[in-house]
């Protein structure tokens, strides 16, 4: 599955973007208690400082959130493997995330060999992250667009991932959920985020979970160009 991934000796990285100090943050993320070991093989493949301005490179296997311009923040490693491990449940092949940000979420999502929508509402950071999929060879589809109307056209998906907090989970994403899929987001208002895990059953009743507190952007509504 990370076979998919085309890596160049700047991508494999040294030093502060090295194998040591990616798995240090790997056995943080199991002190953490994340289990699933294809999600953690695949957060020390995917190239993290890549995903995030040069200047930051050197903190990018730092377990943090960190800033990728435009008021955004590339997620914490800690919460992009608890999400993946909650999507990865459902055994999903097809999957939606709203909030490209840097891209880095797609791409371990790619990585882990699932067909990924992105959709990001800021156009400079979608172009960014398209140079990213493109440079390690990663098919991920993307669209300029306000995620909370979902991708209608490409609709059901096994699961939906959602990268920014709103104040409730968002009806159109839950019904682009396919039958067995599972929505994963953080809601609720800055200081007071929960990360919601909602479970769509075969005759179509949902379930929900709390996986706990997180802190994230707010989803916002309409387009942006920069
Ligand atoms: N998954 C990203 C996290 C980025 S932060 C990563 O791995 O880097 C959240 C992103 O959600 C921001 O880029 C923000 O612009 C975007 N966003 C916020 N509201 C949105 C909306 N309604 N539709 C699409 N993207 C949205």
């Amino acid at each position: 599955m990370i076979a998919r991934l085309r890596l160049q000796p700047a991508d494999v990285g040294m030093g502060l973007t090295g194998q040591r100090v990616r798995d240090r943050l790997i056995d943080d993320l199991r002190k953490g208690g994340i289990t699933d070991e294809r999600v953690l093989n695949a957060i020390r493949t995917v190239p993290r400082h890549q995903f995030v301005d040069e200047a930051l490179a050197s903190r990018a296997y730092e377990n943090n959130a960190l800033p990728i311009g435009h008021g955004q923040t590339i997620s914490q490693p800690y919460v992009v493997a608890k999400m993946t491990e909650a999507l990865l449940a459902a055994s999903p092949k097809k999957v939606l995330e709203v909030g490209t940000g840097s891209g880095y979420q797609a791409a371990v999502l790619a990585a882990l060999g699932l067909e990924v929508f992105t959709v990001e509402r800021i156009g400079d950071l979608l172009r960014t992250a398209r140079k990213r999929f493109r440079s390690l060879g990663l098919h991920v589809r993307s669209k300029h667009d306000d995620g909370r109307i979902g991708w209608p056209e490409e609709a059901p998906f096994d699961a939906i991932i959602v990268t920014a907090a709103g104040s409730a989970l968002v009806d159109a994403l839950v019904a682009q959920l396919a039958p067995g899929g599972v929505l994963v987001a953080p809601v609720g208002a800055a200081g007071g985020q929960s990360l919601l895990c909602l479970r769509k059953d075969a005759d179509g009743g949902v379930a929900q979970e709390d996986l706990g507190a997180v802190v994230f952007v707010p989803l916002l509504s309409g387009l942006t160009d920069r």
